[in-house]
């Protein structure tokens, strides 16, 4: 041995196993003879072994493939006649945060650079507990209600017998659902393929709520503004990076932030008052609509800089678990009933995917505060699990106690339990129509092209059915995709 490889040796701790025990041999395992069997003696070979066999845990069912950095947000302007959240109650407060981006059909090993919505997800570490924001890179989604959104995910996913992914599943769908159009739109527009995550805006999506101080509701819609500039890759070079470079979009965050060129983004919101919604012409709480900036002009609130790459993606990525359900006080949810699903799927799926105890993991603790609860026991806790303190709720012995002050004001709802579709109408096709109509030719061109090259692959039937829904959005648009199909113009 070297003497330099015998200082490194003389720094360094023990080998152990897991339980601390020290290890005298980790290149040979322990056989009978040279040349012999194994003996089941060598628990040092076999713990190594089994740990490694259990390695992976349940990549996510939808967002598999993503990068987290961490960061922080700092308050630019004041918006505390809207909320009383305590992230926003001064100028100048910053709050510390984690960010994840994603892609959200392929599976972990999948490429950065595909056509696909990209996931924006964002913890807040605030003094009232973890605010997440788990939004995408596009303002509206495919459908607006969640008994559809699983049926809308396999048409995403494989085959059922060759395992293969299906543009005609796809093309199936979004035709026979035409409340997707929208979603479509942006998909195969210039923005269906972002350069990488710093490049990209992030939205809310749906609309929630804000509550100040005297206890007034706003619905609100929040906006990541990239100050990096929008940027997206050409098909051809983002098919080019699939093969060369397919972690394109995770090298590049890594790599900016480690250089100090740390990315930003403004948050902006849109401000609805509670009384509007009932009046205002299109359905503020339906997923597959915005606002128009002309109805409701965004507002500046402050700037999201991430500084600082995980040093374990595993530790910090993988195991981050973002919940729309993690609201803090003066801030809430609405009506929109993917939002609504949201709630409950996100939490049962990392109790699935991380188990029962999920929220204790160092990524997803509360920082700024404590958690204080009645919750016991579970498969993997690994804190103190309340020490000998109350397990129950009232008690005469101490204990955290609700607190009224945080109560809501009360959400005025009507109407009969019943399942209510929304038929699609005229409208619905009003907004795509308007994204079209904003695109300079150049992307009008290159977005017709794109449709053109994916549905080009499917049964006849399915692209008459789209080309309707296109013409409804704008003539040109249908014309467009019809000719380049080779279809009659309808
Ligand atoms: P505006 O002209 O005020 O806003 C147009 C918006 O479209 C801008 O936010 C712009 O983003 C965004 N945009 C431009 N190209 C694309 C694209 N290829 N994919 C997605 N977004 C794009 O008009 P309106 O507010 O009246 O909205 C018109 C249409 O713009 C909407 O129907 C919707 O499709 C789309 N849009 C609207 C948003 C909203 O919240 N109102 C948000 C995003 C899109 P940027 O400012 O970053 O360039």
């Amino acid at each position: 041995m070297s003497s330099h490889e015998q200082k490194a040796k003389a720094g360094q701790p023990n080998l152990t196993t897991a339980s601390g025990i020290p290890v005298a041999d980790n290149q040979n395992s322990l056989t009978a003879g040279a040349r012999g069997l194994l003996l089941v003696q060598d628990f040092v070979l076999f713990e190594k072994m089994a740990h490694f066999n259990r390695e992976r845990i349940p990549e996510r069912v939808v967002h598999a493939k993503g990068a987290g950095a961490h960061g922080i947000f700092t308050v630019s302007k004041d918006i505390s006649r809207y909320t009383k959240a305590q992230i926003f109650s001064s100028v100048g407060k910053q709050t510390k945060m984690l960010a994840r981006f994603s892609t959200v059909a392929g599976e972990r090993g999948s490429a950065d650079t595909v056509r696909d919505v990209r996931g924006f997800a964002l913890k807040f570490y605030t003094e009232e507990g973890n605010w997440d924001l788990v939004g995408n890179n596009t303002p509206v989604f495919f459908v607006r209600d969640p008994m559809k959104f699983m049926d809308f995910i396999h048409t995403q996913k494989r085959m059922p017998q060759t395992n293969l992914r299906s543009t005609t599943m796809w093309w199936d769908f979004w035709s026979l659902v035409p409340e997707s159009l929208h979603q479509v739109t942006i998909l195969f527009s210039d923005r269906g393929i972002p350069k990488g995550f710093r490049h990209m805006n992030g939205y809310s999506s749906h609309t929630y709520s804000m509550i100040n101080a005297d206890n007034e509701r706003f619905w609100v819609k929040f906006h990541f503004k990239t100050l990096q500039g929008i940027d997206n890759f050409r098909q051809e070079e983002a098919d080019r990076l699939v093969s060369q470079d397919p972690d394109w979009a995770t090298r590049d965050l890594f790599e900016a932030i480690e250089r100090g060129d740390n990315p930003k983004w403004r948050l902006e919101i849109q401000v609805m008052p509670e009384a509007e919604a009932e009046t205002y012409r299109w359905n503020p709480f339906d997923l597959t609509k915005v606002w128009p900036h002309g109805d409701y002009p965004v507002m500046e609130v402050g700037i999201m800089e991430l500084n600082r790459n995980p040093m374990n993606y595993f530790a910090e990525v993988e195991q981050a678990a973002f919940e729309p359900a993690n609201i803090v006080p003066g801030l809430s949810f609405s009506p929109d009933k993917m939002l609504q699903a949201r709630i409950f799927s996100y939490a049962d799926a990392h109790r699935y995917r991380l188990g029962v105890n999920y929220a204790l993991l160092p990524i997803n603790r509360p920082r700024a505060i404590q958690a204080h609860n009645y919750q016991r026991d579970g498969f993997m806790r690994c804190d103190d699990n309340g020490g000998n303190s109350p397990v129950y709720e009232p008690n005469s012995f101490g204990g955290p106690q609700e607190n009224p002050a945080y109560k809501e004001p009360p959400l005025k709802i009507s109407g009969d339990a019943d399942r209510y579709g929304q038929p699609l109408v005229d409208e619905d096709y009003i907004q795509p129509g308007n994204l079209y109509r904003l695109m300079p030719p150049d992307a009008q061109a290159r977005l017709i092209d794109n449709l053109v090259n994916s549905l080009k692959t499917v049964p006849q039937f399915i692209q008459e059915r789209m080309v309707q829904h296109f013409y409804k959005a704008d003539p040109a648009y249908g014309q467009g995709v019809a000719q380049g199909l080779g279809l009659p113009l309808p």
